[in-house]
């Protein structure tokens, strides 16, 4: 009796050999996102300095 066919983790395809536990390369790679996700974080747009240079523009 075989045993049964061990499913991607992702998507559920079977898996491939190839790339398991995954089905392809594309779920491989999803997860290996996912593991950088994880900590990975778009830096926010620092607040441009405000210059106050022209304050006295008008003058
Ligand atoms: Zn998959």
């Amino acid at each position: 009796m075989p045993s049964k066919n061990p499913r991607c983790p992702l998507c559920g395809k079977p898996r491939d050999p190839d790339f398991k536990p995954f089905c392809s390369r594309g779920c491989r790679d999803r997860d290996l996102l996912n593991w950088f996700g994880e900590d990975y974080r778009v830096p926010t747009a620092q607040a441009p300095d405000d210059a106050d240079d022209h304050r006295f523009d008008e003058g």
